[in-house]
């Protein structure tokens, strides 16, 4: 664990906008901190780039435009489902970043002028910018599943992004009798968080098996496998025996949902199996968020084609995507990816702006999903820009996964790095100075 902790202090101090501005001279300095950079989106991606590219080169003009007041992130959110932690343990407010300087922009963008290199806001504003970094995040497909229209999404909620839809999953399961049926259904590739769903199912099968123990969690799962699957399986047979089952499709599509009603809680797969939920958490597939699709930053799979060496927009001038909202190969739709191309792209855009050159940049995820208390898994890799066949790939490198039997204190370790690289992330998104809420 120290030797991995070790290699991503000296991999972050290289790829971070940080390091790279005693490279680019006064000169460089000087012409960096003339520019405006706006970033579209307060999350995992966009937070981290504003504030890497602020502390790099304070007088840089960065704006960030983000309609919610506090972001409750999707990470860790199902440590509050499982009742490990209150809701205010993850949600954050922007007040470290007024504090660095950064201007932010309490509105949704719209929509963006490309040749002019302005943003429309809802509220009427038209925001110039010199680099333009879009981080929405995602958004969700409709009309896929019938019946699951808005009033239903109320009622089933994916609890898949922001706070309100997480607070009302969390309100239903306290609300659900003893002896009530939670179904989850997780979306299709590809969608943010892979092993979200089934730590998620694994937390609440926690929760239910002290507080309501005649209570069943069940998955039903338009995949035939899912990330991590081998520890999962081995997790569920040993603390949720009885309690939680994940049904997987089979090559027929049988699991996929057909139907959902809102009124009665029944969710009805393609094979015709009907499960009477109590509480249901209907994950619909995904694609990035609005704003992405509407400004035709996306391609046909209904994500952000991007340059792999520098997460460059291929569709549009002067315009990065981070995130869950682009397009990165085999890299998945993390919190710590997104932070990773975010700080890769900081370092780029001040690269771009003084005319520096910059080799293209390796970058990392590592995703960690809490089976039960003190005992977590892992998986990762490394992900470096190459050519497959004539097409530009993300070659994944270095990469490991927690096994099947590991000691207790394995588990209990990563367990301790996961809690730990939340607070890292969170406290460096939010430029906290070590004051928690
Ligand atoms: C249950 C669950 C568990 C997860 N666990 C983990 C984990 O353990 N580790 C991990 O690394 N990842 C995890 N993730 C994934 C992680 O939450 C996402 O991958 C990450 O948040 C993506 O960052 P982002 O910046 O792309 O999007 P977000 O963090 O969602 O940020 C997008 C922001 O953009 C704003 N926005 C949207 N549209 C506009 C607009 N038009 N104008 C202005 N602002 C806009 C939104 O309000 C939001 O604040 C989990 C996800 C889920 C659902």
């Amino acid at each position: 664990m120290r030797d991995v902790i070790r290699r991503e202090m000296t991999r972050r101090a290289v790829t971070a906008g940080l390091a790279a501005l005693p490279l680019f001279g006064a000169a460089g300095a000087r012409a960096a901190s003339a520019a405006r950079v706006v970033i579209v989106g307060g999350g995992a991606g966009g937070a981290t780039a504003a504030v890497t590219l602020k502390r790099a080169v304070p007088l840089l003009e960065v704006t960030l435009i983000e309609p919610e007041q506090d972001y409750t992130s999707c990470f860790h959110s199902n440590h509050y489902l499982g009742g490990f932690v209150p809701v205010e343990r993850i949600t954050h407010g922007y007040g470290g970043l007024s504090a660095l300087g950064i201007t932010l922009v309490r509105d949704r963008a719209v929509g963006f002028d490309f040749s002019n290199r302005e943003v429309r806001t809802e509220g009427g504003a038209s925001i110039g910018y010199d680099r333009l970094v879009v981080a929405p995040g995602i958004g969700f497909k409709k009309d896929e599943i019938e019946g699951y229209d808005d009033a239903a999404r109320e009622v089933m909620p994916h609890a898949w992004s922001g706070g309100v839809q997480v607070r009302a999953l969390r309100s239903q399961i306290e609300a659900m009798e003893d002896g009530g049926l939670v179904v989850i259904a997780p979306p299709r590739n590809p969608y943010r968080c892979p092993p979200g769903p089934y730590e998620r199912a694994c937390l609440i099968a926690h929760h239910l098996k002290l507080t309501k123990p005649k209570s069943k969690v069940i998955v039903i799962d338009p995949k035939m496998a899912y990330s991590k699957q081998a520890v999962f399986e081995e997790g569920i047979a040993k603390y949720y025996k009885g309690i939680l089952e994940v049904h997987l499709t089979n090559d027929l599509d049988d699991m996929a949902l057909q139907r959902v009603d809102g009124l009665t809680g029944e969710l009805v797969t393609k094979s015709g199996d009907v499960f009477k939920s109590a509480v249901a958490n209907v994950i619909p597939d995904q694609t990035a968020g609005k704003i992405a699709l509407d400004a035709g930053l996306t391609d046909k799979s209904g994500w952000c084609p991007v340059e792999f060496a520098t997460f460059r927009s291929t569709l549009a001038e002067h315009v990065y995507v981070v995130g869950d909202a682009a397009v990165a190969a085999d890299m998945p739709k993390s919190a710590y990816s997104a932070s990773d191309q975010a700080r890769t792209v900081a370092g780029h855009i001040l690269a771009d702006l003084t005319g520096t050159p910059r080799p293209p940049a390796v970058y990392r995820n590592t995703c960690w999903s809490m089976l039960a208390p003190d005992d977590s898994v892992w998986i990762g890799a490394d992900y470096a820009p190459g050519e497959f066949r004539g097409r530009p790939v993300l070659v994944p490198r270095d990469s490991f996964i927690s096994a099947p039997g590991e000691p207790a204190s394995v588990r209990k370790a990563t367990y301790d790095g996961g809690i730990a690289w939340y607070r890292t992330l969170t406290d460096e998104m939010f430029a906290k100075a070590g004051v928690r809420n």
